[in-house]
């Protein structure tokens, strides 16, 4: 017995990427095909562009593409919204017309060739098959460590992620429909996805660099992320500030006493040095405890308020 082949949209998140389109469409859709002539999954499949508001010639690049072949298809966002939103508006806005989307960056850094494994895993069952780096050599040494820095820290911090992996993954549209439930507006999605559970898989890959273009993530952006992923998704650093005031209560304590012991004994005059070095460390205590504190009311603030994560241009279908 012949199952039908399921449908697979390859979705990928489009910032500026006038430079890197004309190049990637062409490996997105010629690996699509490839697919569709092994019958791994069915004629009904399409390369799918989220234009994130970008401010060049993205959606042009986009309609004349889906002109050339209607595989291609677009969906607009009404303004820039960010890497996460994209993917997510993306996401939601195809999910209806396929049974599973493979996110991927549109630089192809990501290798397609994964996309195989991933399917074939989605075929057996799987809903949510996750693209693991095998090594970062084409990383500068600096991104390298700073980004497994980030996933190192994320663990510490109480935060579930797959190391290694960043948004390149496929997901089944009854996973895509249980993540548009998290109703979280500031997003970090490879916090959330885990937590939608179903039955999941890896699959490793090497990572190449960008074909043309720049990257769209500089550290400034790239530190916002990681911290955006620690307080959206951990309040450990809250009681790591409580159990750091504990700490500081009993050293404070203990110091009361060696300095009335000293007072008694030697009868010495109290010392500046000592004053002015309490009054600078509790007061950058206190300062870092209100940070944090004011970092999780922000987020709640955000949260209350509820604002669309996005809105949809068009849809080009
Ligand atoms: N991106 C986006 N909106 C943004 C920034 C980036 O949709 O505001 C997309 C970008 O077009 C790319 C992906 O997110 O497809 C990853 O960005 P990039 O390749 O620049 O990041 P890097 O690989 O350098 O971390
Ligand atoms: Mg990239």
């Amino acid at each position: 017995m012949n199952v039908e082949p399921k449908t697979l949209y390859i979705l990928a998140p489009c910032y500026n990427e006038a430079e890197v389109l004309p190049l990637t469409s062409k490996i997105f859709l010629d690996k699509l095909n490839s697919l569709i002539t092994e019958g791994k999954i069915s004629e009904n499949s399409r390369v799918a562009f989220v234009d994130d508001g970008s401010k060049d010639e993205t959606w042009n690049i986009i309609e004349s593409l889906h002109e050339l072949d209607p595989k291609f298809i677009g969906v607009k966002l009404s303004r820039n919204r960010g890497h996460q939103n994209a993917l997510l508006g993306g996401m939601s806005t195809v999910a209806e017309d396929c049974d599973m989307i493979v996110t991927i960056d549109a630089d192809a850094q990501d290798d397609v060739n994964a996309i195989d494994k991933m399917v074939d895993d989605f075929n057996s069952g799987t809903e949510i098959v996750y693209g693991v780096r095998a090594s970062r050599e084409t990383d500068t040494f600096f991104k390298r460590t700073t980004a497994q820095g980030f996933y190192k820290f994320m663990t510490i911090m109480g935060v579930e992620t797959v190391y290694n992996h960043a948004d390149f993954r496929l997901m089944s549209s009854r996973a895509v429909k249980a993540l548009l439930d998290f109703k979280e507006v500031n997003l970090f999605l490879r916090g959330m996805v885990p937590l939608v559970g179903f039955k999941s898989s890896t699959v490793t890959y090497d990572r190449a660099p960008r074909l043309a273009g720049e990257s769209k993530y500089p550290l400034k952006k790239m530190l916002t992320f990681a911290f955006d992923g620690i307080t959206s998704f951990s309040i450990r650093p809250i009681r790591f500030i409580t159990a750091l005031g504990g700490i500081t209560l009993i050293l404070s304590v203990l110091f009361a006493i060696y300095a009335l012991i000293s007072y008694f004994v030697h009868n010495t005059v109290p010392g500046w040095t000592s004053t002015v070095l309490s009054i600078w460390f509790f007061g950058s205590l206190q300062l870092i405890a209100t940070g944090v504190v004011g970092e999780y009311i922000g987020k709640i603030y955000l949260e209350t308020k509820g604002r669309p994560r996005f809105f949809i241009e068009k849809y080009l279908k």
